[in-house]
């Protein structure tokens, strides 16, 4: 019998949600925090939920920040590469926050193309692109995936580089057991509402050593030393209390929502075996990742766009899919005259962007939600011309 099409969902599917803890739990969270009448700036929350994540993420050293973004941003400055001419070279296969974190810290971006697999920065690609100029790298565990941590590492000590890492995906990814924020000088992490661990807003920085911890914490409390002494051009980007009780909240459920998404994939892999066209990330040897997003590749060409044909389709069923990442970073008008910004420097980088399709995948999807969308991508497949 020829595949059927499912009957569309009754509500649009999305990528994700965000988890959602029992509101009950948030108010007695917030209990504490009320009656201490202190809001923010470092408070009791703030200083336990930074000691629990530096212990749980395996981080030598660790900074809570009200984003993600500003996060990176203050951990590439605080490593030195301040404004001047020094270039970093990162990837064009990311949000747009990793390129911006650099341009915002009057360094230059340069792209450098990613692994065919990982889909993360390529060391061989970045070791081509570096020059006199060049003071950093900064990867990115794309989905939660880490980059070849080793090789950079190496390349990075041998140029005498900052090597930090983008791992906004990667709450969790461990290799043969070691937590990601171990490798690099600094490596971010954001708590955004759609991140797996998430306090509305927010995020963090791992850190190598306590001198960096010492100046990001100046740099996100407007560079206050105390009451005598600014002592820098800081910011403010702070977390404040109740995103932290927040965060101590959601840190309870983060263990069941990660047991239902593994079988929530361990279902879309057995539904999408051995379908023509399409195949799911392949997770290295000796990897745990951040199950963070499912992401499927779907065989494109410039002639034949079925990636952008599938996410279209998939439409008609109330099925959201996210083509991440879908412009290349190197392709907005503000980056496409950087170095290494031309498609032809980056062959990988824009296949992997015409391939990759974000399936719906969170603790609130059933079972019969993923065959359901499993159904559908079979159908619609099948449908597509050759
Ligand atoms: C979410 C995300 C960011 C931004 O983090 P915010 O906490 O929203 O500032 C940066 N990089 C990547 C790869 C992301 O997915």
């Amino acid at each position: 019998m020829p595949p059927q099409p499912p009957p569309p969902f009754e509500h649009p599917q999305f990528v994700t949600r965000p988890l959602l803890p029992p509101l009950a739990e948030v108010m007695q969270a917030l209990e504490p925090v009320w009656a201490s009448g202190w809001l923010t700036n470092a408070g009791a929350a703030h200083q336990s939920l930074e000691a629990r994540l530096q212990q749980l993420l395996g981080a030598p050293h660790l900074s809570l920040f009200g984003n993600g973004t500003l996060a990176l941003l203050m951990g590439l400055r605080a490593l030195g590469l301040k404004a001047g001419d020094g270039e970093v070279i990162t990837t064009p296969f990311t949000f747009p926050a990793t390129v911006h974190a650099i341009q915002w810290c009057g360094l230059t971006p340069v792209f450098a193309d990613i692994h065919p697999h990982t889909l993360c920065l390529d060391p061989h690609s970045v070791a081509q692109r570096i020059g006199p100029r060049t003071v950093g790298i900064l990867g990115v565990h794309v989905y939660g995936l880490p980059c070849d941590v080793q090789a950079f590492e190496s390349l990075a000590a041998r140029h005498r580089l900052a090597l930090a890492y983008d791992g906004a995906h990667a709450f969790g990814t461990t290799i043969r057991g070691r937590p990601v924020a171990q490798w690099g000088d600094a490596t971010m992490y954001s708590f955004h509402a759609t991140k797996l661990f998430h306090t509305a807003e927010g995020g963090a920085l791992a850190m190598r050593s306590a001198h960096t911890k010492q100046q990001v914490d100046l740099l996100k409390n407007f560079g206050i030393v105390d009451e005598n002494t600014v002592a820098q051009p800081g910011i403010n980007a702070k977390l404040n209390e109740m995103q932290a009780a927040l965060g101590h909240v959601v840190l309870q459920h983060l263990e069941a929502e990660r047991q239902r998404r593994q079988a929530i994939r361990a279902r879309y892999e057995k539904g999408l075996q051995g379908v023509p066209g399409v195949r799911l990330l392949h997770m290295p040897e000796g990897v745990e990742d951040s199950l963070q997003y499912l992401v499927l590749r779907v065989a494109s060409t410039p002639s034949q766009p079925r990636r952008d044909a599938l996410h279209t389709a998939l439409k008609r069923y109330n099925i959201i899919t996210r083509r991440y990442f879908h412009p290349l970073c190197s392709t907005y008008p503000c980056y496409q005259g950087l170095p290494g910004a031309q498609p032809q420097d980056l062959p990988v980088a824009h296949q992997a962007g015409a391939e990759v399709l974000t399936l719906p995948f969170h603790g609130g999807l059933s079972e019969q939600d993923v065959d359901r969308i499993v159904q559908a991508i079979v159908f619609e497949m099948a449908a597509l011309p050759d």
